[in-house]
């Protein structure tokens, strides 16, 4: 869509412009692109563009709000607020050309211009969407979860069944708007008639009267309940997922659709498990006597226990792959891998002995540091598992 142009631009018309020059410019482009009179395919176009901005800048109101934001300004106001304003008897009145017989065409027109017709007010509307949040274990992320949970959303009133009216009492038609929600209001003016619509104030828009409203929702027709809602949270799923579950939204307005519900799943951290993505990531500490001599450790896994080799000369910082040991994999089976990183731990208290003994060693290796290739940097190793 093209942008909206500036309306001082549309009417040709500086910032400082006088009312009067204002309402001069806006007739003079008016007879032009008025549709009746003017052979130009754009004409119905144009002329609601320049009426617009007539309607904007010849309101005090507007035109402060549209001078100070532009545009983004303008969206609080409806269709029918922006044009409420424009006095089509006074626009055009002393130009005398055309018949004042129009009549129905006239009016017609006016409707096609500013697209006010076609009651989507009174339209059905869809619910809208509700957002429940809940909180899972890794662990319960890792197995999948079917779960019953407490949801509260709007849903049509089981006492009036969403009529809002008292059970054995009926809604009875506007005699203001006679039904449609909306009033006319017209104008003549030589060029015919010109009318604008708005909701009907008598019954707000809504076409009926209720004169004993339902006592439970209040005469709305919807009321704010819990319902519990079976779900089934999928194996390996990620912290923030949002599960839909169609129609378990918001009740939709006038016979609309339901909305959606959206249950945004938390997964708490966990203890001992870092995740990242289907992988996950364990710290385990070792002695210097394991590191250096090698070992064989138990290390724990999501649901029990695996025992890791470590190799004679393993480095603080070395990583082990164990396969298949981290969170099953959201859209494909088989799982990710847990990786063991070894920590070697310095003791820091020494009996009397083992403070000899290491002496003695630290004698025997004289300034030699033991150091293997490139295990200053993570190498990741496989371990097999039991
Ligand atoms: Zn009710
Ligand atoms: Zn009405």
């Amino acid at each position: 869509m093209a942008e909206k142009r500036d309306y001082y631009e549309v009417l040709g018309v500086g910032k400082g412009s006088t009312k009067k020059d204002i309402k001069k410019a806006y007739r003079k482009l008016a007879m032009e692109y008025h549709p009746d009179v003017s052979k130009d395919p754009q004409a119905a176009e144009k002329f609601k563009e320049i009426s617009e901005a007539y309607a904007v800048l010849s309101d005090d109101e507007k035109k402060h709000t549209y001078d100070q934001y532009g545009h983004a300004g303008m969206s609080g106001f409806s269709q029918e607020d922006i044009f409420s304003n424009i006095n089509f008897e006074d626009i055009f009145r002393g130009f005398g050309f055309g018949g004042s017989s129009r009549g129905a065409s006239g009016f017609e027109t006016i409707f096609d211009i500013f697209g006010f017709g076609g009651g989507r007010r009174n339209g059905p509307q869809q619910g809208d969407d509700v957002l429940y949040e809940t909180t899972i274990t890794l662990e319960e992320a890792a197995k999948g979860l079917e779960d019953n949970i407490e949801v509260p959303h709007r849903k049509t009133c089981p006492r009036c069944n969403g009529s809002r009216a008292e059970p054995g009492t009926e809604p009875r038609t506007c005699d203001v708007c006679g039904g449609s929600g909306q009033v006319r209001q017209v104008q003549n003016t030589p060029l015919g008639q010109f009318a604008t619509i708005r909701p009907c104030g008598n019954c707000r828009g809504e076409g009926t009267i209720i004169d004993s409203p339902c006592t439970s929702c209040l005469g709305k027709g919807i009321v704010s309940q819990k319902s519990n809602i079976n779900i089934k949270i999928p194996p390996g799923v990620e912290n923030g997922s949002r599960l839909r579950v169609p129609g378990e939204g918001d009740v939709g307005k006038r016979g609309g659709p339901p909305g959606d519900l959206y249950v945004l799943i938390r997964v708490k951290p966990h203890k001992l498990f870092k995740r990242d993505g289907s992988n996950l990531h364990y710290e385990q500490p070792i002695s210097f006597v394991q590191a250096s001599l090698g070992d064989k450790v138990e290390v724990p896994t999501l649901d029990s226990a695996v025992d890791l080799k470590i190799p004679a000369g393993t480095q603080s910082g070395t990583s082990f792959r164990i396969r298949g040991q981290g969170m099953p994999h959201l859209r494909w089976n088989g799982k990710g891998n847990l990786y063991v990183k070894v920590k070697v731990v310095t003791p820091k208290r020494l009996s009397p002995k083992q403070k000899e003994l290491l002496e003695e060693f630290a004698e025997i290796s004289g300034d030699e540091i033991y150091n293997e290739g490139k295990g200053f940097f993570d190498k990741v190793k496989d371990a097999i598992s039991h």
